[in-house]
Formats: C-alpha cells, sequence, structure tokens
C-alpha cells in the first residue's frame, strides 16, 4: 500500500490519517487520539471555521483566545505577502533592526499604560513569560540585590511550556511525574476563585486572605529573595478567573511596598479580549512593570509576543554594569511578524474594535451568565469576550462530576455537531470568541450552548451521574 504521503491531493480521510499517523499535538490525550485522531480545518472566515469535509461551524474559542479581528482577511494576506517580498527577514540581534519592527515597537509603547516605553520581542507567549522572569533577575542583580530572584505565581496560572514557563505556572492537570519542573524560587500563592472560596466566607474576607498569604509568604521566604510576582488579570486556561473585587490592586501594592516587580501576563487580555489594549490598567487599575502579550497581538494570522516594559527597569538594566542582555531568540522583532501586528492594530482602530468588545462582549456575558440557571451549571463566570461554564453534580455543595461523566467533553462535542465550537476543559467550557462577533451570533452560541448542556444533562441523569 503507497504512503499517504506520497498522494498529491489528498482526501479529507488521507489528511486526518497522515495527522494521526505523524503528528504529535500540543497536550495530545494519547487515548483519545488513538481512537478519534484530530478534525481537520481547512478554512476561516470572521468568526467561522470550516473543516476539510465542507462542515461550518462558528468558533467561539476564538483560535485559542487569539483571532481577534477574525479570520481570512485579504489586507492581512497582503500586508504579509508584501512585507515577504520586501524583507522576509533579518535579524534584530544586538545592533540590527528592521522598518516594521521598529515601527511597531514605537506603536506598542504608545499604547501601552504609564511608562511602559520598552519592548523585548519574541515568538509567542511562552517566551515573552521566560524572558520577563529573566529580566527580573537581571533588573534585580543590576539593582544590587543579586539574591532577589524568585517569582511568586499562583495556583492553577497557566504561563506557557517551556521549562521555565511551565514551572511558573501551575495548572494542577499540567503537572506530570514524566516532566521535571524548576521549584527552587518559585513559589505559588492560592487561587483568587471567589466561587471555590472557603464555605461562608464572603468574598471581601476572602480578598483580605489572598493578600495576607502574599505578605506571610514574603515574611517567611524575605522580600530580598522574591523579585517579581506574576499574575494574568483573568486566569485564563486555568479556568476564567476573576479575582475578587479589589485583589490585584491589592496584590500590587504589596508589590510596591517590597520592591517586587509586577508582571501582568496579558498574553490573552490584552488587545482587546476585555475591550482595552491592556487590561491591567484599564480594567483593573495596576501599573504593571512589565507586560507580556502574545495571541491577538497578530490575531493568530502569525506568532509573535512581546516582553514590554517600563523605562525604569531599562534604565537599571542599561546602568547595571552587565554588558549585554544575553538572551533573545532568532524570530524576534520578525519583520513579517512586525508588518501583520502593525495591520492588525490598524484595523482594530479603524474599526474600533475595542468598541465592540466592551458592547457586544457585555451582551455575550449577559447572554451566557442566563445559563446558570441550568440545572448541570453551577457557575457562569468571565467578562465580555472571555467566559466559562462551570458543572457540578450539585448546585449546593459544587461537587464536580466523576471524570467517567466527561461532561464537558460530550457538551463541546454536541455543541460541535450543530455547528459551534466551544472548548472543553476540566469541567467546563470556555469561549472567547473573536472582537467581530455580532449581537445575533452571540445568541447563536448562547441557543446552542444551552441546547448541547440540555442534551447532555438528560443523559447523565439516564446514566445516573445527575
Ligand atoms: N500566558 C497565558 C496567560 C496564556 O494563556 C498562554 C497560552 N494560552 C501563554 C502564556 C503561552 O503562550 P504561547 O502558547 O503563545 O506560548
Amino acid at each position: 500500500m503507497p504512503s499517504v504521503l506520497a498522494l498529491n491531493t489528498p482526501s479529507p480521510a488521507d489528511l486526518w490519517a497522515m495527522d494521526r499517523e505523524h503528528a504529535l499535538h500540543p497536550w495530545t490525550q494519547f487515548g483519545t487520539f488513538e481512537r478519534e485522531g484530530a478534525l481537520v480545518i481547512s478554512k476561516g472566515e470572521g468568526c467561522w471555521l470550516w473543516d476539510a469535509d465542507g462542515r461550518r461551524y462558528f468558533d467561539s474559542v476564538g483560535g485559542l483566545w487569539c483571532t481577534n479581528i477574525g479570520l481570512g482577511r485579504r489586507e492581512m494576506a497582503l500586508a504579509m505577502a508584501d512585507q515577504a517580498e520586501r524583507l522576509a527577514f533579518s535579524n534584530t540581534f544586538v545592533d540590527m533592526t528592521n522598518e516594521p519592527s521598529a515601527r511597531l515597537a514605537a506603536k506598542l509603547a504608545e499604547l501601552t499604560p504609564g511608562d511602559l516605553n520598552r519592548v523585548h520581542f519574541t515568538t509567542g507567549g511562552s517566551t515573552a513569560v521566560d524572558s520577563a522572569a529573566r529580566m527580573v533577575g537581571f533588573y534585580q542583580h543590576a539593582m544590587g540585590r543579586p539574591k532577589k530572584q524568585g517569582i511568586v505565581a499562583r495556583d492553577h496560572s497557566y504561563h506557557g511550556s517551556t521549562y521555565l514557563s511551565q514551572s511558573i505556572g501551575k495548572r494542577p492537570g499540567d503537572r506530570v511525574e514524566e516532566f521535571r519542573y524548576k521549584t527552587d524560587g518559585i513559589w505559588h500563592l492560592s487561587v483568587p476563585n471567589p466561587y471555590r472560596r472557603p464555605a461562608k466566607m464572603t468574598e471581601a474576607a476572602f480578598c483580605d486572605w489572598l493578600i495576607a498569604e502574599f505578605e506571610a509568604l514574603i515574611a517567611k521566604v524575605g522580600a530580598d529573595r522574591i523579585g517579581g510576582f506574576i499574575a494574568e488579570p483573568i486566569q485564563a486556561s486555568g479556568g476564567v478567573i476573576v479575582p475578587p473585587e479589589g485583589y490585584l490592586k491589592r496584590m500590587w501594592e504589596v508589590c510596591q511596598r517590597h520592591d517586587i516587580l509586577f508582571i501582568a501576563d496579558e498574553v490573552v487580555t490584552s488587545f482587546g479580549r476585555l475591550g482595552h489594549w491592556f487590561a491591567s490598567w484599564d480594567e483593573f487599575g495596576v501599573q504593571p512593570d512589565i507586560i507580556c502579550t502574545a495571541k491577538g497581538l497578530t490575531s493568530g494570522y502569525v506568532p509573535m509576543g512581546a516582553v514590554l516594559f517600563s523605562d525604569r527597569i531599562w534604565d537599571v538594566m542599561a546602568e547595571g554594569g552587565a554588558r549585554w542582555f544575553s538572551s533573545g531568540y532568532t524570530y524576534a522583532g520578525h519583520p513579517v511578524a512586525s508588518a501583520v501586528a502593525l495591520k492588525n492594530i490598524e484595523i482594530m482602530e479603524r474599526e474600533d474594535l475595542l468598541g465592540n468588545a466592551t458592547k457586544v462582549g457585555a451582551y455575550f456575558e449577559a447572554r451566557m451568565k442566563e445559563l446558570a440557571a441550568m440545572p448541570l451549571v453551577g457557575d457562569v463566570r468571565g467578562k465580555k469576550l472571555m467566559v466559562c461554564v462551570e458543572n457540578v453534580a450539585d448546585k449546593e455543595t459544587k461537587a464536580v462530576l466523576p471524570d467517567e461523566a466527561n461532561e464537558s467533553k460530550r457538551i463541546s462535542n454536541a455543541a460541535e455537531a450543530m455547528g459551534l465550537m466551544v472548548r472543553p476543559m476540566g469541567h467546563l467550557n470556555v469561549m472567547s470568541p473573536p472582537l467581530v462577533i455580532t449581537e445575533a451570533q452571540a445568541d447563536f452560541v448562547a441557543e446552542v450552548l444551552e441546547r448541547a448542556i440540555r442534551q447532555v444533562t438528560d443523559e447523565l441523569v439516564r446514566e445516573g451521574f445527575k
């Protein structure tokens, strides 16, 4: 039998087989993959995807929190092609740059809050977090505090998949015995999830408790060993966790008291997902020292990330004595990626997509929150275009269903059969649609998801899970 690789015009089934036989996907679940393989997607337009068999889906996942301006824009393809023809690559190491990268650096300085006028380009979100964590150490060392290298993060956070960024993150399911993680100089605080706070504790008391936990850690470890604190303003992959009112601001104040740099991991929350260029200041009143971004920076058209940091950090690093910042990636400030990011930002400004994310986002959030009345749904949380539905066995006790129930995957499968993509994650179904979503499309998502949840609830009742 000829190898599928020899086929000139592979059919959808051939494509499925090529992938099934050769690819190791990120976060592959071996059992399911061996049985089912992967869905082959072949076209995207706006919020819609088509699979290789021509079936259409509304992508409420937004790629992976990233297709912010929507797919299939000719203008983006032309910007990419034009730059690829003019200058596809030129490195930005040491003392070289290129036109789009220089323009993008200046544009980002204009969009960031406060004095975050400096940018270190990366290849994506993980490398942005990795570089930011190293920058913290470099800065503190240059400040004459060589011991102040540690990073404080939170449980259930996701910061990427490099060795360092994955060690900083701590989603419970990601930690496996087969991998090693850096533990020295990394500490994790409790997840600020109001839904799962201790019974009988008010949200305000829970917030006080979280702040006290941070202060107690600093007292125990010593502020002279903690260089930075990293937080996603809303924890994304850890469960769309909106922290208690005032939490981020108070954590920032603790950081300021102890010369701990505040890193906002805005890989998801920047570039319009919450209706702002950056959410830490505009949504939560926090002025970070460093912001990590990626995803919406290019709306997923090409890979790119960035560490945005303050003039103060630059000045200290530049004057601190080290000869160079010995870290960086071949594709940092890639000309094509930079041209794409510039065009992406231009489109967001021209079409007021932040305005749309604010307006339709509020509508989307409200429509999703109506699902909280369903018997299977324990919590619907999030803001604007970043929302999740949490399924429970018992709304009173908030007990989760057993793993065998597999309810969130079944809900996403049921929705998929009805033409809607929602992302299953543990006991959650997660949504982060493109910023171009309309109110009619928000209604479509709400209606289909409700039908899918009802269908799976009926099955769970029949099977004795509910
Ligand atoms: N930080 C956050 C908050 C993320 O959600 C992600 C990816 N989902 C990352 C970092 C890592 O980004 P990337 O996958 O582009 O490396």
